[in-house]
């Protein structure tokens, strides 16, 4: 077995039992008001601190956990977890403050997931509208027609919806005019390039401008200079993401 096989070997035994032993854990960045300063949101972002690999992040394990099926057991505990979290800080006297959390397509194809959703919902009594879904750009093309209507069904019992990664998919306009959506997200490479590329830098104006049109917020990821952010500013982006305010943390 060369090395890889051997690492995706170790990898699908020990993901198998990671769920049940606890082995996840969210990191959580802060989403900021660009006009304002003030935080507007958490992502949550999912780390698994693997036993004898240490921590992992997930572009290392999600692709494996949806090829065996496991993102769907990992993404209801992501969910269920966020749902708690946030609760207990309400408690704690935090502010009500929305928490998104990112979803594999795999999941949304569960016939019981509006179900699954609202009895999470009701378990822990969070209130709908401090629950993001992120689902990509990409993922909602894949099938237009389906996602848009559980997206709608999610919309419908007040939770916030963005599209991620956005620019970097092929949404026609006619489809977006469909999303039943709150937030663009404009994909971090475009970001890292606004003060470089003239290209990323029209295309990330272009998104500013659709979204505003189509009365819907666009925050930007990835934000890591000040020139980036005065580049956002300038163009009325409402919202920005990135270690220049905050990298992803544990809570
Ligand atoms: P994403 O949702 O687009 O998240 C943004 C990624 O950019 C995160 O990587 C975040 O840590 C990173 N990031 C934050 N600020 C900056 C910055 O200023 N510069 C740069 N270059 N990167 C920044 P992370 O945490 O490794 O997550 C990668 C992807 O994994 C996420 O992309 C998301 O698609 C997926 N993911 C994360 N958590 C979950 C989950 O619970 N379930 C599923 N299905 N996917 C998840
Ligand atoms: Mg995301
Ligand atoms: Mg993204």
């Amino acid at each position: 077995m060369d090395e890889n096989a051997h690492k995706r070997f170790v990898l699908e035994n020990s993901l198998r039992k990671a769920v049940e032993n606890d082995e996840f854990l969210l990191y959580y960045q802060p989403k900021v008001d660009i006009l304002s300063g003030e935080i507007t949101a958490f992502e949550a972002l999912l780390r698994w601190e693997h036993p004898d690999l240490g921590l992992l992040s997930p572009a290392e394990f999600i692709p494996l956990a949806e090829e065996t099926g496991l993102i769907i057991p990992i993404g209801e505990w992501v969910i269920r977890k966020v749902c708690a979290q946030n609760v207990a800080w309400q408690q704690e006297g935090l502010a009500n403050l929305r928490i998104a959390v990112n979803l594999s397509g795999y999941q949304l194809q569960q016939k019981n997931f509006l179900l699954f959703v609202q009895e999470i919902l009701s378990e822990t009594g969070l209130d709908p509208g401090c629950l993001e879904f992120e689902i990509t750009e990409t993922v909602i093309m894949q099938n237009p027609d389906f996602t848009i209507n559980m997206l709608n069904n999610l919309r419908d019992m007040g939770i916030h919806i963005s599209i991620d990664d956005f620019g970097t998919g092929y949404s026609s306009l006619s489809h977006l005019k469909r999303f039943s959506v709150n937030t663009l997200k404009i994909d971090k490479t475009f970001v890292s390039e606004v003060e470089s590329s003239a290209t990323d830098a029209a295309i990330a104006s272009a998104i500013i401008a659709m979204g505003s049109s189509l009365n819907l917020r666009v925050i930007a990821e990835g934000v890591e200079t000040r020139g980036q952010l005065e580049f956002l500013k300038e163009k009325l982006c409402d919202e920005m993401q990135g270690v220049l305010f905050q990298p992803a943390h544990a809570a």
